[in-house]
Order: C-alpha cells, then sequence, then structure tokens
C-alpha cells in the first residue's frame, strides 16, 4: 500500500490504486444501503477491520468519504466522482478485451481489476471512441459516462420472478470466472429472453425457458438468482 493517498502523474493528481478500490468498494456498497459499515468493507476488500478504521480515516481528510455516525461512511461528491471514473476505466476496460481483443467474458474482469490503475483517461476515451461509446459492459452493467452519469440499476432480480413471467435477462455478477462460464453454457446472457417455469420456494433455485421457441431449460441456484437482473418483458 503506498504511503500517500495522492500521486501525482503527469498533471493531474491521481490517487493510489487502493484508494481507488476503497472508493469503488463503497460505492458498490452504497448501492443497496446508505451507508457502508467497517465490517462490510473489510469483506469486500478482503483485509482486516482495523485496516479499514486507518485507511477510512485518511480518505475522510481527503474529503472522499463522510462519516455518519453509528451508520457506517458514504462517498462525498468528490468521492463519487472518483469512483465513477474508476468504474468507467473497468467497464470500458472489459468491453474492449471482450469485443476487440477476443477475450472470453469470464476471463476479462481480474486484467480490468489491474489495469483500471493504470490506463490514463486518454486511453480509456480512445478505447470508448474506437467501440462506438458503448453503453453496457459484457455482463450487462451500465458504463459511467465520461460526465459521471450512471443508469440506475433499479431492476428485479431472477429471484424476484414468479412462474409465468417472461423477462429479458439485464445483467450478471462479473466477478466470478467459474460462475460466468456456467452461465454461458446454459446460455445466460444479457439480452435473452426468459420465461420462469418454476420456483421451489422462496428464495430457492429458479427454473427457466431460455430464448423463444427453443425448449432448453435450465435452473438456477437461488443465491445467483437474487444477483441476476431482469427486465420485464411487455405483456402481448
Ligand atoms: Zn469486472
Amino acid at each position: 500500500m503506498s504511503p500517500a493517498p495522492v500521486a501525482m502523474s503527469g498533471s493531474r493528481k491521481r490517487l493510489s490504486p487502493s484508494v481507488e478500490d476503497y472508493l469503488k468498494a463503497v460505492f458498490a456498497l452504497t448501492r443497496r444501503h446508505e451507508t457502508a459499515s467497517t465490517s462490510a468493507l473489510a469483506e469486500s476488500l478482503g483485509v482486516q477491520p482495523s485496516s479499514v478504521t486507518g485507511m477510512v480515516k485518511r480518505l475522510a481528510g481527503e474529503k472522499l468519504l463522510e462519516h455518519v455516525p453509528y451508520r457506517g461512511v458514504q462517498l462525498t461528491e468528490r468521492g463519487r466522482r472518483e469512483a465513477l471514473r474508476i468504474l468507467r476505466r473497468h467497464r470500458v476496460l472489459e468491453t474492449y478485451l471482450t469485443d476487440r481483443l477476443g477475450f472470453a467474458w469470464d476471463d476479462v474482469h481480474d486484467e480490468a481489476e489491474r489495469l483500471e490503475h493504470a490506463a490514463s483517461d486518454r486511453l480509456i476515451e480512445a478505447m470508448a471512441a474506437s467501440l462506438g461509446d458503448p453503453r453496457h459492459d459484457p455482463h450487462g452493467a451500465p458504463i459511467p459516462t465520461a460526465a459521471g452519469e450512471i443508469e440506475a440499476m433499479d431492476f428485479p432480480t431472477l429471484a424476484q420472478c414468479t412462474p409465468g413471467d417472461r423477462v429479458t435477462l439485464r445483467a450478471v455478477p462479473d466477478e466470478d470466472g467459474d460462475e460466468l462460464r456456467s452461465l454461458e453454457a446454459d446460455g445466460l446472457r444479457p439480452g435473452v429472453s426468459l420465461t420462469v417455469e418454476a420456483r421451489a420456494e422462496a428464495d430457492g433455485p429458479v427454473t427457466v425457458r431460455v430464448g423463444t421457441g427453443s425448449a432448453t431449460s435450465t435452473t438456477v441456484g437461488g443465491e445467483l438468482a437474487r444477483r441476476i437482473l431482469v427486465v420485464q418483458s411487455e405483456p402481448r
């Protein structure tokens, strides 16, 4: 971990990789809850709660985070802006690696985790332009704009669907390569139509028919179904 939270890179002050990872983690955790607790941050970053406490203090000093008494932390306006810049780099890189360099979608997250800290904004913008300024990454996650706007992702999850629902798969989690390979094998990619056939119990596995006019069915575990976002198809 670098001792200084900011390092000079060219003429622009650039945050250190560990700071960028903290901001990204707080952004992800505070999309569903208002604040991120020390323990949730420690778990998501794979570090000890004691080291989170020290880093959070530094980031609050840098005006990137602010404490909410008894609740945890949230990003300041500046912290949010920085988190969105990192997320844009990550998602443009994943899209470029799959669309232009032929990487498999289960093979780009770790590359992007490394490159997002090194790539310049100029390189990222050139990649985005050559891709026609994509709005979503290969896993269906929205790519923040260069101006720092991001599409809201308040879609229902597959776990919230009931038998008979016809939906379009919107986004899948991107971090676990094995999970992505098994989704791929089942044809579960963003944009595919699904018909919910059965659900064992609330939060249980969900059985879906994949595609239109196909007889292929597959069953998605309850835990994974809670992390798959879908859009209800227009009623016919
Ligand atoms: Zn990723």
